[in-house]
């Protein structure tokens, strides 16, 4: 298919934001953008999004988002919010109603009235800066919870070329989605789009399940990764496409001169340690008080781990404005503190923690350097930093705890050490398990991993949901295998089930380098 992409998300990957009291551009973040820049860097196309910001006069938006495009190889298409807009659109509806809820964590949920008007009036400015720029013969590809009313907005105003639409979050099982006030509205509108795709296997299923409970009059058909439902307009194809990385752009990136020199820069920093890494968002999903628990837990039941493992906590911040997520940052320093105070000696600090942002070449170098990395949220709709870390595994070891939960452990259940991040004592022995893991486990796990994500990469995930829209199904591969965690498979993958190994000494194979 070489129609022209029109991406179309909430967020471009560029922000505009003041900073000292002048405006200025910065590269966005999130695995949204990782994964879809180098998409439409390869394919050029024009992506539709907001910049950031509020209704600040004498802004030259429009020039600033397209001098930041222009070294990016595609164009740029701002959607102005206003203030009220970005308050019950961005952070009332999507952040404090959709988020949490398709999360599963409906206790979260501020079901406001006020926030689904403006959300459908958002959806809407978005549906016109779509319909002012688009060209006959473009691929229209809505990304995400935030505009799940475009095509319905886009219908309304005529248009008919094809449109699709990416989950890039899971999507709830009907006992939690069905919560939702305006839960006929948005399964209408997402049928509107002609393709809709999902993460896994599981939550398209919960989608469908939903379709079956709310509108009992449309079924679902098929099998295999594209199934279709007719509806009263047009035939819907459901699918499933697990997004990715560009594998290669961060395996030669890891193995740089500018990484390899920083990354022994950092293996100096921690000599002869064991080094963990977590790298997340700071999100309430992304499970990082769970995980400052779980190791404390550790340092507690296995003490040979004192001393010799360090834990770097990246935190990347996010949504900073609302107080739920400051409480979040207030809690997670505070259990930093805690095991720091508890368990630090001279010359051995048990955490280290970074908050903020970090470049291409500081996090390749993290991934580098640490022998462990712990991706453990309570949900996640994927989870590409599991992918990054063993892209960036050149030499083929390291350890991956994962969560059960992310979306990520469906087709990496088997390298990784599968967690249920609730479970204290089984995070703890996890740990345990990663720092004694040997070298030619590690190896094993690893080069599986990086297998599977060097070859359904994201410009596979980009092939495959474009065949979908073209309705290629020949050439459509099944999705893969998935971890069924209600089916408890396979139990020899999860970290647990294995009996917790005692070192005879500390110097075993891998423990100690
Ligand atoms: N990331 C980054 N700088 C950091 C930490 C993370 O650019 O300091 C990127 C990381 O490379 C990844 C993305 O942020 O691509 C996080 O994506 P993920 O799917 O793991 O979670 P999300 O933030 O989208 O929920």
């Amino acid at each position: 298919m070489s129609a022209r992409l029109l991406v179309v998300s909430n967020r471009l990957p560029v922000v505009i934001e003041q900073s000292d009291g002048r405006w200025c551009s910065r590269p966005g973040s999130g695995g949204l953008v990782t994964a879809l820049t180098p998409v439409l860097r390869q394919r050029g196309g024009l992506w539709i999004g907001w910049p950031g910001g509020g209704e600040e006069g004498g802004l030259d938006l429009a020039g600033m988002v397209t001098a930041a495009g222009e070294p990016a190889g595609f164009d740029f298409a701002p959607v102005k919010l206003t203030t009220d807009e970005r308050d019950k659109f961005y952070y009332g509806f999507s952040n404090e109603i959709v988020w949490p809820l398709f999360h599963g964590l409906h206790t979260r949920c501020n079901f406001d009235p006020a926030y689904w008007k403006t959300y459908q009036a958002v959806n809407c400015k978005f549906a016109r800066i779509i319909k002012e720029n688009v060209d006959r013969g473009d691929f229209i590809w809505v990304h995400d919870y935030h505009l799940m009313h475009v095509a319905k907005e886009l219908r309304e105003v005529g248009l008919q070329q094809k449109i699709g639409f990416f989950l890039h979050i899971p999507f709830p099982p009907p006992e939690i989605f069905l919560k939702m006030p305006w839960r006929f509205d948005v399964l209408q509108a997402l049928l509107e789009f002609d393709v809709l795709g999902f993460q896994t296997q599981n939550y398209r299923r919960n989608f469908t399940q939903c379709i079956s409970s709310v509108m009992p009059g449309i079924s679902v058909r098929g099998r295999g990764r594209v199934l279709t439902t007719k509806t009263p307009q047009r035939k819907v194809r459901i699918g499933v496409f697990p997004i990715s990385i560009d594998f290669d752009e961060f395996a030669d990136k890891a193995a740089s001169a500018e990484t390899t020199e920083q990354t022994l820069h950092l293996r100096q920093t921690y000599p002869g340690r064991t080094l963990m890494l977590g790298v997340d968002r700071l999100d309430y999903t992304k499970g990082i008080p769970e995980r400052l628990k779980a190791l404390g837990h550790a340092f507690e039941r296995y003490p040979e781990l004192r001393e010799h493992m360090t834990l770097v906590q990246v935190v990347v911040p996010s949504r900073t404005a609302i107080d739920e997520y400051q409480d979040l940052k207030a809690e997670i320093e505070m259990l930093v503190s805690e095991v720091n105070g508890q368990f630090t000696v001279p010359g051995w600090i048990p955490i280290h923690y970074i908050f903020r942002n970090l470049d291409r070449t500081d996090l390749t170098a993290f991934y580098r350097a640490a022998d462990i990395m712990s991706v453990t949220p309570l949900r996640d709709g994927m989870n590409l930093v599991a992918k990054e870390y063993c892209a960036c595994r050149i030499e083929n070891d390291g350890v991956l705890i994962l969560s059960e939960f992310a979306g990520t452990a469906a087709t990496m259940h088997r390298g990784a050490l599968l967690v249920n991040p609730h479970d204290v004592e089984g995070m703890a022995d996890a740990i345990y398990n990663a720092f004694l893991m040997g070298k030619k486990e590690q190896r094993t796990r690893m080069r599986g991993l990086r297998q599977g994500v060097r070859k359904y990469d994201v410009f596979w995930w980009l092939d495959m949901f474009l065949k979908a829209s073209s309705e290629q199904d020949a050439e459509l591969a099944a999705p893969p295998e998935e971890y069924d965690l209600m089916a408890m498979l396979p139990p020899e993958s999860l970290a647990q089930a294995e009996p917790v190994r005692v070192p005879e000494s500390l110097s075993c194979d891998g423990a100690l380098e």
